[in-house]
């Protein structure tokens, strides 16, 4: 692609702040492939994310907050196996790239780099259509990684942190909902609000550290990239159970001050996606310990169903009605089910 290719190579991507030593990484950037020495008795947890300009981030995003948003959501599924962060690549696509976009890409990436200790062991370069594809390695004892599968009838579904608040980031930062056009702002939100939501949106927080510490008491897991209601569904499914959700435990942002419905509130928690939370079961009996060891992981958990028999997720609720989600309404609320 460039002339300069290896210096590109050299000056941001091999970077001590990037690709720094890391127990187990005998090779990293330089030769034709790293090698990884892998500790006995311990999965190797291999996942990738792609994201396409104008698909995964809006246009006008800026390098350092493509780079952070690239590997932040691809540590959130580390986070939902239970894996510890151990070394990524990195695959970019670049129409062409200056000297400033490289360096602010290069920066930002380190930063959540040196943040969860994921150090950057090779990857390419490729001119043509933005893309940035990261593949990401974490490792977890045998037998420790948490899966969507384990969910058993009785068991307490729990959320991370709060709910749409990335949906809103997205919509601030002038990106396309899913949601569709009457998934917008009453009134425009200040410019304190519009910073917080697209930091949400950008810098999601993967639950890395509140999964190790709390792997133990869970019983299945999955991270809420497209939204709690469809990323619950993929977990009931690979359960072979049902869910019920009471609507009213549903922790929606605290941040929004008038400037969007408390309808459209809603559907960004439920429906909305970008989160990066995490989805948990967990058995009655663990219940009171998990929440005791989510709360010394500076982690909010918060209480929002039960697994239940059966093959999709049910609502209840105190107020009658249903949810206007542009063709996802939920009208089968009942309200005095438990
Ligand atoms: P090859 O031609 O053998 O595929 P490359 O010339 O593409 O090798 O890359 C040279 C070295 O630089 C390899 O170790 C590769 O993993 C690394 N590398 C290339 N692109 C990147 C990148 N974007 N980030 C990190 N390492 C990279
Ligand atoms: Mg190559």
């Amino acid at each position: 692609m460039y002339k300069n290719e290896f210096e590109i190579i050299t000056n941001y991507f091999a970077a001590p702040n990037l690709s720094f030593d890391h127990e187990g990484i005998d090779l990293g950037i330089g030769d034709d492939a790293a090698l990884i020495r892998i500790p006995s008795a311990t999965n190797l947890s291999i996942s990738t994310d792609v994201l396409v300009e104008g698909v995964h981030f809006p246009i006008n995003a800026g390098a350092a907050q493509i780079a952070k948003r690239a590997l932040l959501v691809n540590l959130s599924d580390l986070a939902a196996m239970a894996a510890k962060p151990y070394c990524f690549t990195l695959g970019l696509i670049l129409p062409n790239a200056t000297e400033n976009w490289l360096c602010e890409f290069s920066k930002g990436l380190g930063e959540i780099a040196q943040e969860f200790g994921i150090s950057l062991i090779g990857g390419d370069l490729s001119e043509g259509p933005m893309a940035v594809a990261i593949q990401v390695h974490g490792i977890t004892p045998v037998n420790k990684s948490l899966r969507r599968n384990g969910a058993k009838i009785g068991d307490q579904i729990f959320v991370t942190g709060s709910l749409g608040e990335g949906a809103i980031g997205l919509l601030c930062a002038g990106g396309k909902s899913h949601l569709g056009p009457s998934f917008k702002f009453m009134s425009r939100p200040s410019e304190k609000a519009r910073d917080y939501f697209e930091k949400a949106y950008f810098q999601p927080t993967p639950r890395v550290d509140f999964a190790l510490n709390c792997r133990d008491y869970i019983s299945s897991a999955i991270d809420i990239s497209d939204g709690l209601i469809g990323d619950l569904q993929h977990l009931i499914k690979a359960s072979g159970t049902g869910a019920v959700i009471d609507i009213e435990k549903i922790p929606v942002s605290n941040c929004v001050d008038g400037f969007l419905s408390s309808e459209n509130l809603l559907r960004a928690a439920l429906f909305g996606g970008d989160d990066y939370e995490l989805c948990v079961s967990v058995a009655p009996e663990k219940c009171e310990d998990f929440v005791e060891v989510a709360g010394r992981s500076d982690t909010r958990v918060t209480l929002i169903g039960e697994i239940i028999a059966g093959d999709d997720v049910e609502f209840m609720s105190s107020v009658e009605g249903g949810i206007d989600a542009d063709g996802k309404a939920y009208t089968h609320f009942s309200p005095e089910r438990r």
